[in-house]
């Protein structure tokens, strides 16, 4: 007997995503986990692992007295998923736990204004559709007390106790203790492990699925490598036809025994499931080593567990690789610059090869400091015969300048008026012209004599005292 489920669906679906997310719970304050402590049983299988397929089921409705009933249902449950391809194909590696909450009222609820006192506080009846159960705790709040119970479990399923057929799906599936109800489940689970369309027409699900495509060639839609097995092509769908789904008897349109899961929904399902046997690999970056730290290795570890799946390890520090920078000597001029180094890697500059010291700029060595001028000024009186300057000057030398580096200039200062008349000085010689008609007497002037100096001699200045006598 094929009994469409369209209407059903498409208001579980509706209700699944919108319901969960904008329900109240109006103990929300309330923490489970410090208030009960529930025990956890293994019933199938024994992975407590990241690495390991677990479901978890929990309980509402069931009273304390009731948890035996809720056990063996519990196991009934898990044997109906393990039962149905393609969970049977994993057996091995599927774990089931369940968790034995304590409700102190029985059964469940009839509408969001007819609650019983359970746990969960599921209901029948959302939106007048009287096989939709929900709770009115949200799906945060249950897999919160999920993974506090079974902290690496990967799908969480509610089984009420209740023997009205109804269930839900989201990221909690909802089942009633109504064998039938446990189709709900599964076509559910379909949904939220594979994100698999129904094969049934919704309009607002449209969309490109694993098994559902707008593509109608047979070697082009999703499914193309598995048409002709089981059935499998591509059909339109009842209600839209520009939509195609790969099969006209799969559990995702239908609910029963007699409809198994397609092909096309089966892979996906043992893909996702597969996928939860392995780690949440996060990949740790390789951070390089530098010239004085040391780096690591790329490596892996577990995003949901923490195991370290490849261990990171220390690359050493490569050190310095330094170019040296010769002294470059100070000359009378210019400031030198003692040995340096910098380091080809990092940039650095260093006064010491090893990198102890690092500095910004090279180290000055300051300009040499000029040298005394060797010089030596000789003076000596000189006499001119008053005779001979009737008619012209005369000219004598009495300074002789000595050893001066540079440039030396002379120039008369001082003396009193009477000499500063008579006797006149060539700057660049020296020698002290006296004039024409000059009477006898004995004239003293003072001379500076100046040395300009060069790159490694200091300048020089000495002032004398020049005496010329006339007779
Ligand atoms: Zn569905
Ligand atoms: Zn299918
Ligand atoms: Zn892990
Ligand atoms: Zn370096």
């Amino acid at each position: 007997m094929k009994k469409r489920i369209l209407t059903l669906f498409v208001i579980i679906s509706m209700f699944a995503t919108l319901m969960p997310a904008t329900a109240v719970y109006a103990e929300s304050d309330e923490s489970p986990e410090a208030t009960y402590q529930f025990e956890t049983k293994n019933i199938v299988g024994n992975g407590n692992g990241c690495e390991d397929i677990i479901f978890v089921i929990a309980g509402d409705g069931f009273t304390s007295s009731e948890q035996q009933l809720f056990e063996s249902k519990a196991e009934e449950l898990a044997d109906y998923i393990l039962d149905t391809e393609p969970f049977s194909d994993l057996k091995e590696n599927i774990s089931f736990y369940c968790i034995d909450v304590i409700s102190e009222e029985s059964g469940s609820g009839n509408g969001a204004n007819d609650l019983k006192n359970t746990f969960f506080k599921t209901y029948y009846n959302i939106g007048r559709i009287d096989r939709l159960i929900s709770s009115k705790k949200s799906f945060f709040e249950i897999k919160k007390l999920f993974s506090n119970y079974v902290p690496y479990y990967d799908y969480g399923l509610l089984l009420v106790n209740d023997t009205r057929y109804g269930g839900s799906g989201g990221s909690i599936s909802i089942a009633s203790i109504n064998s039938k109800s446990y189709e709900i489940m599964l076509h559910e689970m379909g949904h939220s492990i594979a994100n698999l369309a129904d094969e049934y027409w919704y309009a607002d699900a449209a969309y490109e699925h694993i098994n559902m495509t707008k593509e109608s060639d047979p070697e082009k839609v999703p499914w193309a490598d598995l048409i002709g097995e089981d059935g499998i092509g591509v059909y339109p769908y009842d209600g839209n036809s520009e939509w195609y789904r790969p099969s006209l008897n799969c559990k995702m349109e239908y609910l029963g025994k007699n409809h198994p899961f397609c092909a096309v929904c089966k892979r996906a399902i043992k893909k996702s499931l597969e996928s939860k046997m392995e780690h949440d690999l996060h990949t740790d970056k390789e951070v390089a080593p530098t010239c004085t730290a040391t780096g690591i290795t790329e490596g892996s570890h577990c995003d949901v567990c923490g195991k370290i799946i490849k261990a990171q390890e220390t690359i050493p520090a490569t050190g310095h690789s330094m170019t040296a920078h010769p002294e470059v000597p100070a000359t009378y001029t210019a400031n030198g610059t003692a040995l340096y180094w910098t380091c080809l890697n990092c940039g650095k500059m260093f006064s010491d090869e090893q990198g102890e010291n690092e500095i910004s700029d090279p180290v000055l060595i300051p300009k040499l400091a000029k040298k005394t001028q060797p010089v030596k000024v000789i003076t000596s009186t000189k006499s001119v015969k008053a005779k001979k300057l009737k008619k012209k000057a005369r000219t004598v030398k009495p300074l002789t300048v000595k050893g001066y580096k540079g440039t030396v200039s002379y120039k008369i200062t001082g003396g009193n008026a009477k000499a500063k008349k008579a006797l006149s000085i060539n700057k660049k010689t020296g020698k002290i012209t006296v004039k024409k008609k000059t009477a006898k007497g004995t004239y003293t002037v003072k001379v500076k004599v100046s040395v300009t100096g060069t790159d490694m001699y200091k300048t020089f200045s000495k002032t004398v005292s020049v005496t010329v006598k006339v007779k």
